[in-house]
């Protein structure tokens, strides 16, 4: 892909960029390295003041911040100024909690025949950052601000179509105080990924894409026996029970499924309602998804902005036009809009079966499959068929029902009687083809940590040490 800037609500091509060379990618590293000594070296005090100041230019830059965004991958400015005041409190967060997700934490020492034991954090190195267009400067961020925190450096391989907000992001750490190299944007395509990868001074990678690109990821990560966190694609159930307060669930169903153009990894895509109150869901459900206003994304009354891209559009139009072959019924949209831009109408389409590519692929953009099922047993085997386990979401006021949802869903998270979202305070990831590994939280921070043992005896023979070995 070219490493540009193209403008999706009108497809205009604004800014290009060459993609960095093989001395310029190296030079990169070695700074980073250099930066890794410094940055390791520094009081964990020291970083906090550097994560508060890039909060502050990120507060105080937000507006400049989120049109570069809206121009370069098309979600609402309303949603970029607020992924940009999410991204400052992050850097906040982890400044402010840091110190105590890395402290020292003591053991039992006479179980261990010590006089003391305890696990110590400590950073790995530079660690590099594939990232997606979707939430261009949140899911760079969440990953940046615990991994500097903790003493790491960042490389950062962000999607070739944002590159200005890659440069951007690499700028604000920089004012902010950070060593020069610790936090790096590298103007590559994917097909640089492996040399990076491979390089020794690199010490682990966190990729969040498609699961295409975390297959080749890890593929090079196991060879070269380095760490990586996966956070993929996901094609997360909305299940509406009997109980539900059906209109609210229908009016969050609308964001869950609108929410970034309907470009969100936990974007609710498959809604799964029992028969009781299937129509009426349908019908309210259809009604929402059909009042939102499509346009214009720096406009502040509009609710859905473009695609982020051509390809991307082409492709859940594809995908609703195969279900309709198949015989599915579209109960709102379902056709691309004419004119410049890649848009596309909020869609619901139901009478699937598992014939058609929207029962088992995500479908990313503002496109809802509609599901009926006659049990609270068909509502899970539903939601759990697919290869993917991200986010999940169950709607029910029955207690039992609620303990039964939480631990049946197959799934990185499950929301009851609300949508998925992310909180720096709840770890995030997924399990089967949604990856592994987690972020966020201080779960996400130790991701990127040596998880040091440490064992002190007492130095005497009595003592004990190096009776057993292993
Ligand atoms: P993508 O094509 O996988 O791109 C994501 C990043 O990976 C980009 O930087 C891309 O670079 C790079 N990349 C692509 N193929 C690669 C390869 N073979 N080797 C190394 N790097 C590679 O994903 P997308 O379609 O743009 O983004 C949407 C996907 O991301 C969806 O599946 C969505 O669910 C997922 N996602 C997951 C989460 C989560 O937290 N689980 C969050 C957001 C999005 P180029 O741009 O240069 O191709």
């Amino acid at each position: 892909m070219p490493i540009a800037t193209t403008n999706p609500a009108t497809g205009q091509v604004l800014k290009t960029y060459e993609a960095m060379s093989t001395e310029q990618i190296d030079a990169a590293i070695e700074r980073t390295d250099l930066a890794y000594r410094q940055l390791r070296a520094t009081t964990i005090d020291q970083r906090a003041r550097w994560m508060r100041a890039a909060a502050d230019l990120l507060e105080a830059e937000r507006d400049e911040i989120a049109r570069i965004m809206t121009t370069e991958m098309g979600k609402t400015y309303v949603a970029a100024q607020a992924e940009v005041t999410k991204c400052a409190s992050a850097c906040r967060f982890y400044a402010d909690r840091a110190p105590s997700f890395l402290a020292d934490e003591p053991t039992d020492a006479k179980a261990v025949k010590a006089t003391r034991a305890f696990i110590r954090y400590q950073p790995i190195g530079a660690v590099l950052a594939v990232m997606p267009w979707n939430f261009p400067l949140w899911q760079v961020l969440r990953f940046a601000a615990p991994a500097l925190m903790a003493g790491n450096t960042g490389l950062l391989k962000h999607a070739s179509n944002v590159p200005q907000t890659a440069l951007l992001l690499e700028d604000v750490f920089r004012r902010a105080g950070f060593p020069e190299g610790a936090f790096t944007t590298l103007l590559v395509g994917s097909e640089a990924v492996d040399r990076i990868l491979s390089d020794p001074r690199v010490r682990a990678a966190t990729l969040t894409g498609s699961e295409g690109a975390g297959r080749s990821i890890a593929q090079i990560a196991g060879r070269e026996l380095k760490k990586t966190v996966l956070e993929l694609g996901g094609s997360d159930p909305f299940v509406v029970m009997p109980s539900a307060d059906v209109d609210l669930a229908a009016q969050v169903a609308t964001t869950a499924r609108c929410q970034n153009n309907g470009q969100s990894c936990i974007a609710a895509k498959r809604f799964i309602v029992h028969t009781d109150v299937f129509d009426a869901f349908a019908e309210k459900f259809a009604a929402n998804m059909s009042a939102l206003r499509v346009g214009d994304p720096m406009d502040a009354d509009t609710d859905v902005g473009p695609l982020a891209s051509e390809r991307g559009r082409d492709e859940i139009h594809a995908q609703v036009r195969d279900a309709v072959d198949h015989g599915a019924t579209v109960l709102c949209g379902g056709e691309p809009a004419a004119g410049d831009g890649w848009f596309y109408p909020p869609t619901v389409v139901t009478d699937l079966t598992p014939q058609m590519r929207m029962w088992t692929e995500e479908v990313f953009g503002p496109v809802a499959g509609l599901f009926r099922v006659s049990s609270y047993e068909e509502a899970i085997e539903v939601a759990n068929g697919t290869a993917f386990g991200l986010g999940s979401n169950a709607w029910t006021r029955d207690p039992a029902e609620q303990e039964r949802f939480a631990t049946d869903l197959d799934a990185g998270n499950v929301f009851i009687n609300g949508m998925t979202t992310s909180y720096p305070e709840l770890p995030f990831g997924g399990v089967k083809n949604s990856g592994y590994g987690r972020e966020l939280s201080e779960l996400g921070m130790r991701e990127f940590c040596n998880i040091k043992t440490v064992w002190v005896g007492e130095g005497v023979a009595s003592a004990g040490a190096g009776a057993h070995s292993e």
